[in-house]
């Protein structure tokens, strides 16, 4: 038995940085409905400005006091505690969506005149913040795809004249909707190369697919892991939210504009996300396993071309070697071609009975949705057809069902499929 043993993540999430104490004996964090703390008197109010506001450094053991819920709150405080532990990072900041986490992220580090490189397809979201609104701001943008090589992207780079205003590259892997991946190490070597001593080029990338269970990107180099909290980490389909994982350095600034963007979590919000945290562990090992079963049936199927999913990569392939460096499982989420094209593809989407038609993922319960349509349709046509993102594929997010319900429901829906 060693004396120093250390409890892995899943073990805390149901009381650390939590302290009953506080808060009436309350065995679970009550939710700090307030907007504004009372100080116990003048001298301490000064004190907490001082912190907050930058102007001295905190003393040894001096906690950040709290002054109004804008700039802190337990519920985020303590959510942010428990949230960096998945990802072994110095410090976290929660967000109103993953949308928000993203946008603080990248107004913070980029200004007018620089070069942003980034994967593609990215979320929606994501792919029109940057191309219309930083492109409006003066923010270069360059993307490669995950079939490009290291050599490919470094091209790309010097074509654009823009090389030496690189500032930022921000990725998605396993891309969505095709699970292509892309070698977070090898992101960060380009980072590397076009760091100087006085401007470091920040690698960023999203982690919500796989985060913050299977893919840990700043082991790998990353400086910001970042999460649509709405997925697994919130993971019942019922919250909206965002997080970004780092150094200390990098989140205190990210805490600073979140202070004044005040796209800060709701203290509802951060309850509710500390609720999920204690079954996140769980929920994701339940998802993956029924991924894998499901994404097998569907590879035996006869009407089904071609299954992308991380458990079927095949072994001796560039893309299982960056599967076996970066990823702890192959995931929940899983895309497939059925045979024939949007006709259908719709026709099995709507004689699902058990699966639901949505967008979004990571819920406790499984979605489906037909990408071309619907999460991609404003991805230009070349594009598309270049990420294999056509009117045949299907997305899946695996929920937590039982396994051979999600399979019987996929059986008698392709069952109505005539090809
Ligand atoms: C959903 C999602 C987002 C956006 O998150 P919101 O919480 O909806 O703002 C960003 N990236 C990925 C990969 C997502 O799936």
């Amino acid at each position: 038995m060693s004396k120093d043993h250390k409890f892995k993540p899943e073990s805390l999430m149901m009381s650390y940085g939590f302290k009953p104490e506080l808060s009436e004996g309350s065995i679970k964090c009550p939710i700090f409905q307030t907007s504004t703390f009372v100080f116990k008197n003048a001298q301490e109010g000064k004190a907490f400005f001082e912190v907050a506001y930058g102007l001295r450094e905190k003393e040894n053991n001096e906690e950040v006091g709290l002054i109004y819920s804008r700039i802190n709150n337990p519920d985020l405080e303590i959510l942010e505690t428990r949230l960096k532990l998945w990802d072994k990072a110095e410090d976290c900041a929660v967000f109103e969506s993953g949308m928000a986490a993203i946008s603080t992220v990248l107004l913070e580090f980029l200004k007018p005149g620089d070069v942003l490189l980034h994967s593609s397809p990215l979320y929606g979201g994501t792919d029109h913040f940057i191309n219309d609104f930083l492109n409006k701001i003066g923010i270069h943008t360059i993307s490669f795809t995950p079939n490009d090589s290291k050599e490919d992207i470094i091209k790309r780079l010097k074509n654009s004249g823009l090389a030496n205003k690189l500032s930022m590259i921000f990725i998605e892997t396993p891309a969505n909707p095709t699970n292509a991946l892309i070698d977070i190490e090898m992101c960060k070597s380009i980072a590397d190369l076009y760091s100087s001593m006085d401007e470091k080029v920040y690698l960023a990338v999203d982690n919500t697919y796989m985060g913050p269970l299977w893919q840990h990107p700043l082991k790998h180099g990353a400086d910001f892991a970042l999460y649509s909290a709405t997925k697994y980490i919130g993971g019942h389909s019922d919250v909206i939210a965002g997080a970004c994982c780092g150094s200390n350095e990098v989140i205190s600034r990210v805490k600073v504009l979140r202070t004044f963007l005040g796209n800060m979590a709701a203290p509802q919000t951060g309850w509710l996300l500390m609720r999920s945290l204690e079954t996140l562990k769980i929920r994701m090992e339940q998802q993956a396993s029924n991924a894998q079963k499901v994404s097998e049936y569907l590879d035996r199927h006869e009407k089904v071309e071609k299954v992308y999913y991380l458990g079927l990569i095949k072994e001796n392939t560039e893309a299982y070697q960056i599967y076996q460096n970066q990823y702890d499982s192959p995931g929940a989420m899983l895309s497939f071609d059925i045979k024939g094209g949007e006709k259908e593809a719709f026709k099995f989407i709507d004689s699902l009975k058990l699966i639901k038609l949505a967008v979004s993922l990571g819920g406790t319960e499984s979605l489906v949705e037909h990408p071309n349509t619907m999460t991609h349709a404003g991805v230009d046509a070349i594009h598309r057809k270049e990420l294999s993102i056509t009117d045949k594929l299907i997305r899946i997010s695996i929920g937590v069902e039982n396994d051979q319900d999600l399979i019987w429901d996929i059986e008698q829906a392709l069952e109505k499929v005539e090809i």
